[in-house]
């Protein structure tokens, strides 16, 4: 067991529920979702073993590895029982997609994927159906709409007004099932520079389903990252993304 990471995850988990304290809310209705990245298999594999299910990663190929990496190892465990006297049954984890999402991307890690948190055009939820399909998938696909709620133009996401026509036109399409909202707030040192993006996600949220747009399992919001899950739990979080606080800085990445 990573002992620095236990105590990362108690950290956080405290956190989460002082939020939900503050503003009256259930931490049972905040999913922390553990941002992987570059961090180790062995770590994430501590997570697991402290029954941590889900998780997020913003590329493609590395959720597929990751997931294949940790399949391999529970196996391993499975056929070897008298080296791991552990009585728990063997969860699996739950990914979650949470960066930009190429179209010839999509049907590698549809038979991985748990949610899609980052759909922002027309065409990749059609490729997501059309993928679907083809696999002949049991069940929708769950997504979530991400929105560009700062406004900064180089950020990925729906203009706000692009929202609800976009989802209008996904209700359409059979394979796919809108469960939420997703944004990311400018980058910023202070937490509260986030509250009006996150604000201004749950005010979307609201709208949705006040007009109906959605069906009964649009009930999620995706926003919060390390240095903000708070303030997104107190505007309304029902899931909160966490990489650096759980598993320490990150190498640098190239600029692109
Ligand atoms: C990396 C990433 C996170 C987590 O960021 P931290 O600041 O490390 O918590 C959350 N959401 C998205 C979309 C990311 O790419």
């Amino acid at each position: 067991m990573n002992e620095r990471i236990k105590e990362n995850l108690y950290r956080v988990k405290a956190n989460i529920a002082e939020a939900c304290a503050r503003v009256g809310r259930n931490p049972a209705n905040v999913t922390l979702i553990a941002v992987t990245k570059d961090a180790e298999p062995t770590v994430i594999r501590s997570l697991m073993d402290l029954d941590h299910e889900h998780f997020g990663e913003s590329k493609p190929q590395e959720l597929t590895r990751r997931n294949a990496l940790i399949c391999e190892a529970m196996q391993r465990r499975i056929e070897l029982p008298g080296l791991m006297a552990d009585p728990r049954p063997v969860i699996r984890p739950k990914w979650h997609m949470i960066g930009h999402l190429q179209r010839n991307k999509v049907k590698a890690i549809l038979p991985v994927v748990d949610y899609i948190h980052s759909v922002d055009s027309l065409r990749l939820a059609e490729e997501i159906n059309t993928a679907a399909a083809r696999l002949g998938l049991e069940k929708k696909v769950k997504i979530l709409l991400q929105v560009n709620t700062s406004e900064e133009p180089q950020k990925q996401g729906l203009a706000v007004g692009a929202l609800i026509p976009l989802a209008e036109q996904i209700k359409t399409l059979p394979n796919i099932q809108v469960c939420g909202l997703m944004t990311m707030a400018a980058l910023s040192d202070n937490p509260e520079n986030s509250r009006f993006c996150f604000g201004r996600l749950r005010e979307l949220f609201e709208e949705m389903k006040g007009e109906r747009i959605t069906g009964p399992e649009f009930r999620h919001i995706s926003m919060g990252m390390s240095q903000d899950y708070q303030v997104a739990i107190e505007e309304g979080a029902t899931m909160v993304r966490v990489g650096t606080a759980l598993f320490g800085e990150r190498k640098p990445q190239p600029e692109i």
